[in-house]
C-alpha cells in the first residue's frame, strides 16, 4: 500500500460502462438489473463472491454483485468481503447500497419493513476486516459509519414505497452463522439497539477505507429471538429469514431502483475524506 493519486485502479470494463453506483445484494437478491454485462474481477484479495453484474438503470449504469455468491454458498464469516468492495471500485463505484436481511430487537419493528441504519455495533471476531494490514497505519473516521447522503436518498424514496421505511436504527452485527440466544438478544434489545445482522461488518468499514460512500438498508426478517412479554411472537429460523427476504425483493428492488434514482453521482459528503488521503493501491504495503 502506498499513498498515490485518487483512483488508481485499473478497469477491464470500458470508459462508457464504468458504474459510479452499486448494489451488494443480500439474501434472496441474487440479480438485480435485466439485460447485464457480468465482469469476471480478480482482486488482490482474491475473488469477490461472483463475477460483477454491470446494468442500466435509466441513464445510470449501476453494479451489482451478490454478497453470498449466486447460489448462496457463502455464510457470513466467509464472504470475501475485502475482494468484495475492491471490485466493486475497479468498475468505478463510488457509492454502494447494501441491503441486508436482519432480525427486529424492538416491538416496533416487524418484519417486511425496512430500517435505514445510522449506526452499528461490531460483535464480529476473527474477519479480515482492514486494508490497512501491512505497513501503512490509517485510522480512518468511522464515527458515522453510513453515508448521510445516501441514506437522504432512500429514506426519501420510502416515502412513496409500499412498505415503512424506518429513518435511523442502530444495527448490532452478530458474528454468526448461528442466531442469537434469547440471552443476548434480550441484552441487545436492552441496550437499545434496533437490529441484528451478520455481514454489515466489516463492509460498511471497508468501504469507507476505500473512500465509498455505504448504505445499509436492513429488511426485517424476524423478531430475532422474540420479543420480552409476548410469547405469540415465535423466534427466528433460517427458513424463515430466507421466506420473507424472498417474499419481499419486490420491495427491496424497488426501493432501490428509486433511490438510485434520486442519489447524486459526485458525492458532497465526507465519506472519501475520512480515509485522511490514503489509497490502498495493494496488500501487504
Ligand atoms: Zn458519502
Amino acid at each position: 500500500m502506498t499513498a498515490a493519486p485518487p483512483d488508481p485502479a485499473p478497469t477491464r470494463l470500458p470508459t462508457d460502462r464504468r458504474a459510479p453506483l452499486a448494489v451488494i445484494g443480500g439474501s434472496g437478491i441474487y440479480r438485480f438489473l435485466d439485460d447485464v454485462t457480468d465482469v469476471v474481477i480478480d482482486t488482490p484479495w482474491g475473488p469477490p463472491s461472483a463475477p460483477v453484474s454491470i446494468g442500466q438503470l435509466g441513464d445510470r449504469t449501476v453494479a451489482f454483485l451478490p454478497r453470498h455468491g449466486t447460489g448462496h454458498h457463502l455464510a457470513p464469516h466467509r464472504v470475501p468481503y475485502r475482494a468484495n468492495l475492491w471490485a466493486l471500485r475497479e468498475v468505478g463505484a463510488r457509492r454502494v447500497y447494501a441491503p441486508c436481511a436482519s432480525g427486529s430487537l424492538q416491538p416496533h419493528l416487524a418484519p417486511g419493513e425496512f430500517v435505514v441504519c445510522d449506526q452499528l455495533v461490531d460483535r464480529t471476531s476473527g474477519r479480515a476486516d482492514t486494508y490497512f494490514d501491512g505497513d501503512i497505519v490509517n485510522h480512518v473516521s468511522f464515527a458515522e459509519p453510513y453515508c448521510p447522503e445516501l441514506r437522504q436518498a432512500v429514506v426519501e424514496a420510502g416515502a412513496e414505497a409500499e412498505t415503512r421505511v424506518h429513518d435511523g436504527g442502530t444495527v448490532v452485527v452478530i458474528q454468526g452463522p448461528r442466531f442469537s440466544t434469547r440471552a443476548e438478544s434480550q441484552w441487545f434489545r436492552g441496550n437499545g439497539w434496533d437490529v441484528v445482522n451478520m455481514t454489515q461488518y466489516p463492509e460498511a468499514l471497508l468501504a469507507r477505507e476505500l473512500g465509498l460512500c455505504y448504505a445499509g438498508i436492513a429488511l426485517i426478517t424476524d423478531w430475532d429471538a422474540g420479543v420480552e412479554g409476548d410469547p405469540s411472537l415465535p423466534t427466528v429460523t433460517q427458513t424463515d429469514v430466507f421466506a420473507v427476504m424472498e417474499a419481499n425483493a419486490h420491495h427491496v428492488r424497488n426501493l432501490l431502483f428509486a433511490a438510485l434514482d434520486r442519489v447524486g453521482l459526485e458525492p458532497g459528503c465526507g465519506c472519501a475524506a475520512a480515509t485522511n488521503g490514503v489509497v490502498v493501491t495493494a496488500p501487504g504495503g
